[in-house]
């Protein structure tokens, strides 16, 4: 089955709206000049998703959301709900960054009900897993790989389009070191069959990206890696130069 690429960037808690609105304006006037082969999604901090999305209404440009509560409304201080996310333009939410499991403690089942409310409010998930530095050096990374999506994906609500998986080793993220080339292909691969028993009807469509310090200089490499059908990029997707040169390297199609 043919997958088209995705490559979707994280701004993480980056952008006021100056910069944030000049950086989607660079990347939506480059798309729509020249449409790329690929699916692109920008996720902005929440305070900028509307007007993000704003800019790239009717373009090639998706957005999406960083993070939404697994409730669609209520008493939850702080909190921002899938509904909410669709409201401000967004198709597409990330779940279970790194950052939120490991820094906020969200568990596996916490963020399994947040999928799920995703795939309710019609978002699509960008479901993120991936090992820490212990569990790797304890050659447990494929281990961790099927767990986390034994326990964070909804059986009942995931289809072909509606669920992204990003292989994201914790210890590659934001700092310059990714897994060889071997390691993703093998990663890649583990998911690819753990999915065909979770979810075999939508196994073969779920585009997996890889995650982790993706830069232009190393993007062509890792999206040639079989099973590799997209990236999800942190700190290169900040600058305009610096993400489209990771959309250039993106290959038609997986
Ligand atoms: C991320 O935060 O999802 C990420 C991959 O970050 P970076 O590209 O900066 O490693």
């Amino acid at each position: 089955m043919a997958r088209r690429v995705m490559i979707a960037g994280n701004w993480k808690m980056n952008g006021l709206a100056a910069d944030g609105l000049a950086l989607v304006r660079e990347i939506d006037r480059r798309a729509r000049a020249a449409p790329p082969a690929c699916d692109i999604v920008l996720c902005p901090p929440a305070t900028l998703l509307r007007a993000v999305s704003g800019v790239a209404a009717g373009g090639p440009v998706a957005t999406g959301g960083q993070d939404c509560h697994n409730e669609a409304k209520g008493a939850f201080t702080g909190e921002v709900s899938a509904p909410m996310l669709v409201d401000a333009g967004a198709a597409w939410v990330i779940l279970g960054h790194s950052e939120r499991r490991h820094g906020l403690g969200e568990t596996d089942e916490y963020i399994r009900a947040k999928v799920s409310a995703a795939h309710a409010a019609g978002l699509g998930a960008i479901l993120c897993i991936g090992e820490t530095k212990a569990e790797r050096d304890a050659g447990a990374t494929l281990s961790r790989l099927s767990s986390q999506l034994d326990a964070s994906l909804p059986r009942d609500s995931v289809t072909g389009t509606n669920t992204v998986v990003a292989y994201e080793p914790v210890w590659a993220i934001g700092t310059g070191r990714t897994p060889t080339l071997a390691e993703i292909e093998a990663a890649h691969a583990h998911m690819r069959l753990w999915l065909a028993t979770l979810a075999p009807a939508a196994a073969d469509a779920i585009r997996l990206l890889y995650g982790g310090s993706v830069k232009p200089d190393n993007a062509a490499t890792i999206l040639a890696v079989s099973d590799v059908d997209g990236a999800l990029v942190g700190g290169a997707s900040l600058k305009a130069d610096d993400f489209w040169g990771i959309v250039a390297a993106a290959p038609v199609a997986r």
